[in-house]
């Protein structure tokens, strides 16, 4: 029996979502790679085909759906073979802080525009000098009287051209220890102060606008203080689980998109007048290949299960989102050597996946702290 139990109205999402990409994101790819940039009404275009933030609740104008919806956009976005569009970022990362812990005045003030793609989101944590260590970010919070004075600089923010609305991590500078200091804040654009920098020229993503934003004397009303203030570092914390799967979701989905395109190039590509499927040792890599992606998915599933019935698996999501998005980095190495020269040039797809998708395992946590996190919760 399947773990994940699909209805036909899962399946006809499925078909919708598919066709959507299919006619609306896949014939521009390469137009957008080359452009480096996704252009922002695509995003007002899935949120019309009720493909954003698919678990917001109707009372917030969202589709109430489940988490599986979650998982067939983020599925059928990986078919499309780029990772410009960080709708799952947008959907299922950061609108549940807001989902989440949002003030009942805030949750409606931003989320139907969430749903509907007039608000792109972005989550602001990294800076120039702390990425894995949170704790050690030096952007500033300050209130003043009705307001709160942010100062400081981020980088590598996915979405950080497109965003309309921010979630910037900042500390109080008068509050020890650094961990109670962190609270999170909702930034609009425009918002004087708030500054967006250089969309940042990366190895792959070419098209995800991933940039700097910097905060200088940004005001903001202490209205827009997200959840209670010195909470900003549980909070983020609570959200890991699912961030987490996120990333294993795009990680799975991508390599068995690779694992199918490979065995198609082997059965339809000859050397010596032989299909290459035929040879025994690329028999065994595709073997190898199909059996890290089925291993990769029977234990997503599993976790995916877990998270839609509430169980707390963050040592199990660290474990998923190491293994998974070196996986795909594994079988996307050993899928290029098997495609050989062909595999050298721009023209062959997977060139961009291998590109995309090595920065997997670094972003949302690297594959060490990932680690970290797995040893700490065996007790060792
Ligand atoms: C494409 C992309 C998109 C991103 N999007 C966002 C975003 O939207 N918002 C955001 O806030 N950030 C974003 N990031 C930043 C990302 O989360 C950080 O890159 C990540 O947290 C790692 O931080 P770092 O790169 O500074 O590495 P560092 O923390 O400097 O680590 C450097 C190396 O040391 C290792 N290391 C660090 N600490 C330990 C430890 N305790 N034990 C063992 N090894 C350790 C790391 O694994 C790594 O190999 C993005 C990054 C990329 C590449």
């Amino acid at each position: 029996m399947d773990v994940l139990q699909y209805t036909q109205a899962h399946l006809q999402f499925r078909e919708r979502t598919r066709n959507f990409f299919a006619n609306e994101v896949t014939p521009f790819v390469e137009q957008w790679e080359k452009e480096k940039m996704v252009p922002r009404d695509i995003w007002r275009r899935m949120g019309r085909e009720g493909l954003l933030c698919t678990t917001v609740p109707e009372r917030y104008q969202g589709p109430g759906h489940d988490f599986l919806h979650a998982v067939i956009v983020n599925e059928e976005l990986s078919r499309t073979n780029h990772y410009g569009l960080m709708a799952p970022l947008h959907s299922d990362i950061i609108a549940p802080y807001i989902a989440t812990f949002g003030s009942e005045e805030q949750k409606q003030k931003y989320l139907p525009g969430c749903v509907s793609g007039d608000i792109v989101l972005a989550l602001a944590m990294t800076e120039p000098d702390v990425g894995s260590d949170v704790a050690a970010m030096t952007a500033t919070a300050v209130e003043e009287g009705d307001e709160i004075v942010i100062d400081g600089a981020k980088t590598f923010i996915s979405n950080g051209i497109h965003c309309d609305l921010v979630i910037v991590a900042a500390k109080d500078p008068a509050v020890e220890p650094p961990h109670a200091a962190v609270s999170l804040y909702l930034v609009e654009d425009g918002t004087p102060g708030f500054n967006k920098g250089n969309k940042l020229d990366k190895m792959g993503m070419y098209s995800q606008d991933t940039a700097e934003l910097f905060f200088s004397g940004c005001r903001i009303p202490k209205d827009n203080l997200l959840g209670a203030k010195g909470q900003g570092f549980r909070m983020l914390m609570q959200k890991l689980q699912q961030e987490r799967l996120v990333c294993s979701i795009m990680a799975v989905a991508t390599a068995e998109q690779v694992c199918r395109q490979v065995i198609s190039h082997c059965k339809t590509n000859s050397v010596s007048d032989k299909p290459i499927s035929k040879s025994q040792s690329i028999q065994f890599k595709l073997a190898e290949i199909a059996t890290e992606v089925q291993l990769g998915r029977a234990f997503l599933d599993k976790l995916i299960a877990d998270h839609m019935e509430g169980k707390e698996i963050n040592t199990q999501t660290s474990m998923a989102k190491y293994w998974t998005c070196e996986m795909v980095n594994r079988v996307l190495r050993e899928s290029l050597d098997i495609l050989g020269m062909e595999a050298a040039t721009e023209q062959c797809p997977l060139v961009r996946t291998f590109r995309d998708s090595r920065v997997m395992s670094i972003f949302a946590g690297t594959s060490e702290i990932m680690k970290v996190i797995v040893a700490k919760n065996l007790g060792l």
